[in-house]
């Protein structure tokens, strides 16, 4: 790991980081204090048809919009890319990321693998340097606790997500890094030294 430089200095150039892994591994937790560590790295806010929890803030956790808006979103190739997950759709939204991109930050992308798969696929037309992360948990009954635990969702719709987990971890090995949240400051730790490898590998390849 190269130390000798920031997260900062070594965010000159436009990065995307595609950051995956089944829902409840802690991605989010992992995402923000990334954030925080470095004011050259900006947050892709997706729209999406789910509805709002309590604790979230619309135009910040997400843009909460309905179905209608959503596929006129789609008609109107407005996303990067999008998918539909447990009944609900997301999209990632262009023009932020062409701006940041252009400015040089690093961008976040906190998104499904289905979503993975289409940028991975549309990576060559796109004038981008992009990363795949997966975060993976250290078990499935890991998963199982802290997404029941967390009580957003009613019983059936937490067991389509620990559904959507199962088929969403066999993918892991698809992603550039794979990192085990089990301890976090470990696992932030590890995600900060991947981000800080990547770019400075794009950095000799360029
Ligand atoms: P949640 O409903 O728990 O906020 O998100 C469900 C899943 O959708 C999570 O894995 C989350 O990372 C993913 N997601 C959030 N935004 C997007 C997006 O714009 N595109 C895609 N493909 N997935 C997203």
């Amino acid at each position: 790991m190269n130390r000798c430089v920031t997260l900062n200095e070594a965010l000159s150039l436009g990065h995307l980081f595609i950051i995956s892994g089944p829902s409840g591994v802690g991605k989010s937790s992992l995402v923000q204090k990334l954030l925080t560590e470095s004011d050259q790295l900006k947050f892709s806010i997706s729209y999406t048809t789910r509805p709002k929890r309590p604790q979230e803030t619309d135009g910040f956790h997400y843009h909460f919009i309905d179905q209608a808006t959503f596929d006129q979103m789609v008609l109107e190739n407005q996303f990067l890319e999008h998918a539909t997950y447990n009944h609900n759709s997301y999209g990632t939204p262009i023009p932020p990321i062409h701006n940041w991109v252009k400015q040089g930050y690093g961008v976040i992308l906190e998104i499904e693998v289905q979503g993975a798969q289409q940028l991975r696929e549309k990576q060559s037309q796109l004038d981008m340097p992009m990363h795949f992360i997966f975060i993976l948990p250290p078990s499935f009954e890991h998963l199982e606790e802290r997404i029941k635990g967390r009580g957003t969702e009613d019983p059936d719709k937490q067991a389509r997500r620990l559904q959507i987990a199962q088929h969403e971890l066999e993918q892991a090995d698809t992603f550039d890094v794979q990192i085990v949240n089990d301890d976090f400051d470990l696992a932030y730790e590890n995600l900060e030294a991947h981000i800080h490898s990547m770019l400075a590998a794009k950095e000799i390849l360029d």
